[in-house]
């Protein structure tokens, strides 16, 4: 086992855009002049906050900057309220190694180590919106509004299977490379996630035990969808995933499997790693 992530530092108390705006401190120090007026409690409620907030490194101020990244979202057409919830909840801070941090919450795709990248929070939230939001699946949520069993390709750093272990009622998460498998397992460490599965292996096997899947999502782009995903897709599921067409380039791919048969829909162009088989 690693040692406690103790030397991880917290989500910094200021952002560079937040320039102008008063953060904590001031608030405290504030608060504190006008101790005559708000009386004693209140400037002690603001303390205790204050140094809550240091301990658990969860800072209001990463809050804030998560709400401002999900009203960009949303201003971008992206409205499905469990997926905005879910985005402005799951602290993508703390899967970017520390010097990246400031950057966590812009609008960009990031370095993870290894050649991979964590995806741009638009792309995320836009094929988890495919997932959750589509016409006829209301009847296929669970009573709590979820999705079922979902299957993940590419865990990565961890961050979008936090976002999908709020949207479903199991999630099960594959990673080809040890080292992000490993580096996924300590970044998800203390928030405990029950219904969050991390698998090591290849996954353009799919995962045969936790079939048949309600949603399949692949963070990882090759010239076909595996048969495996196409298989342990259940009837009524939805699998989106990138495919490389001809010349190279990727494309979101949504295919849909209903009793009739399976429906393929192309969209956007978009740019993820390569899908690659077997284990490093
Ligand atoms: N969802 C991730 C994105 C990681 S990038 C996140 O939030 O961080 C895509 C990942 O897919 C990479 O880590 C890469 O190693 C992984 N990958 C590529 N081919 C794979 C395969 N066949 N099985 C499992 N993971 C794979």
């Amino acid at each position: 086992m690693k040692p406690v992530s103790a030397a991880r530092p917290g989500f910094p108390l200021r952002m560079p855009s937040d320039t102008g705006k008063p953060d904590a401190t001031k608030k405290i120090a504030a608060s504190a002049r006008n101790t005559e007026a708000t009386g004693l409690k209140q400037v002690k409620h603001a303390l205790q906050k204050r140094s809550l907030n240091a301990i658990t490194g969860i800072g209001l101020d990463s809050l804030a900057v998560r709400a401002r990244m999900v009203q960009k979202l949303a201003a971008q057409g992206l409205t499905d309220s469990r997926v905005l919830s879910a985005l402005s909840q799951v602290e993508r801070h703390r899967f970017v190694d520390s010097a990246l941090v400031n950057q966590a919450y812009e609008d960009t795709s990031l370095p993870i180590g290894l050649g991979q990248t964590i995806s741009k929070p638009n792309v995320v939230a836009r094929m988890l919106e495919l997932l959750v939001s589509r016409p006829g699946l209301q009847a296929g949520l669970g009573r709590d509004g979820k999705l079922g069993r979902v299957l993940e390709i590419g865990t990565g750093c961890g961050y979008q299977a936090a976002l999908l272990a709020q949207l479903a009622t199991e999630v099960y998460s594959i990673e080809r490379l040890r080292g992000l498998h490993d580096k996924a397992r300590e970044n998800l460490r203390t928030m405990r996630i029950a219904n969050l599965h991390l698998l090591f292996g290849d996954g353009m096997l799919g995962y045969a035990k936790g079939a048949p899947y309600a949603a399949i999502i692949a963070a990882a782009g090759g010239e076909a969808l595996p048969q495996a995903w196409l298989d342990q897709l259940a009837v009524g599921g939805r699998l989106v995933a990138p495919v490389q067409g001809a010349g190279g380039s990727q494309a979101l791919v949504v295919v849909d499997k209903t009793e009739r048969g399976i429906t393929q829909t192309l969209l956007e162009a978009v740019h993820f790693v390569p899908l690659k088989s077997g284990t490093s």
